[in-house]
């Protein structure tokens, strides 16, 4: 439910070396990929639809990997082998798997990549539920110290379908274990492809905080068996499809004690009681605000349910 802030590392200077350091894990593979490719496309791709070179994908921005991915999905090139009772992989799809080779390949560099980008790209909490933490955490080892990792790395854009994104730097998102695995796995939430840039947490344009609300509502009474409030998360397309997806009111569901206790917070300290506390005390109206609600500790801090927190809180 949140975008990944490429945009820290322009602040200090380093979207250039994030990238550079990205493309240097596959420099002594990078010549027979790219004549692989070349020749798993004079096959497959006789047209030419897909001029992009190994190198270029591996840094390309979200909006050039979804038009890859439509042009690649346009080549038609079946999942399974067709034709056949117990479904097979299709040999055309795993011999690009193998020139883009994640999965027993690349997939321990890349996480260390990540693993070591994640403390300035502020990697906290799974970009898409922000119920989990997803951190690193060092060991000791003989020797010295050894960074290990708390989170999945995600494929947007699944490599399964289209083997030649599974190595795109801005196709991976951090994320829970619940999130990627159980929830997504290769499966894309139903909308179109275009509307994929909307709801990437890579992408430029992706707007959760604005198309998605976390509220507490009261059920009709009368109207449902199940009486009282209930946590809904307000969303229109393709954001609704997205909520739907990751079964966020669901998996929601079970923080609405945590949901009341704010919403009785908030009925409890109005501004009026700020005021007359940070009179008594002798603080800022802002520091006792923050004291009883802890917004900014949570924002800044990159905590689990801040959305959550801010929207219940301000809604
Ligand atoms: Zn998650």
């Amino acid at each position: 439910m949140k975008r990944i802030r490429y945009e820290l590392l322009k602040a200090i200077g380093e979207e250039k070396q994030f990238e550079d350091e990205y493309k240097a894990i596959f420099k002594p593979s990078l010549a027979a990929m790219e004549a692989d490719w070349t020749n798993w496309k004079v096959i497959h791709d006789k047209n030419g639809t897909i001029p992009e070179t190994v190198e270029s994908l591996l840094t390309a921005d979200f909006h050039t990997l979804v038009d890859v991915y439509k042009r690649f999905l346009a080549l038609g090139i079946p999942d399974k082998v067709p034709g056949l009772n117990a479904p097979i992989k299709n040999p055309d799809l795993r011999a690009l798997e193998k020139v883009f080779n994640y999965t027993n390949g690349f997939d321990g560099e890349i996480a260390d990549y990540f693993v070591k980008w994640s403390e300035k790209l502020e990697i906290r909490s799974c970009y898409y539920c922000e119920m989990a933490y997803v951190n690193s955490y060092s060991v000791l080892k003989k020797g010295g110290v050894a960074k290990k990792r708390q989170f999945d790395l995600d494929h947007f854009l699944p490599k399964a379908k289209c083997p030649c994104v599974g190595l795109s730097l801005y196709n991976f998102v951090p994320s829970c274990q619940v999130c990627n695995s159980r929830i997504k796995s290769k499966k894309m939430p139903n909308v179109t492809c275009d509307e994929y840039e909307q709801i990437s947490p890579t992408s430029e344009v992706a707007k959760f905080d604005e198309n998605i609300t976390v509220r507490l509502v009261m059920r009709p009474t009368g109207k449902y068996l199940l009486a009282g409030r209930y946590i809904y998360l307000r969303a229109r397309r393709p954001y609704r499809q997205y909520v739907d997806f990751f079964k966020l009111n669901e998996r929601y569901s079970f923080h609405k004690p945590e949901a009341e206790r704010l919403k009785n917070l908030k009925a409890r300290y109005p501004k009026s009681n700020i005021k007359k506390i940070a009179k008594l005390l002798g603080y800022r109206e802002k520091k006792v605000e923050e004291d009883i609600f802890n917004m900014s500790y949570l924002r800044e801090k990159g905590r689990c349910f801040e959305k959550f927190t801010r929207d219940l809180l301000t809604n």
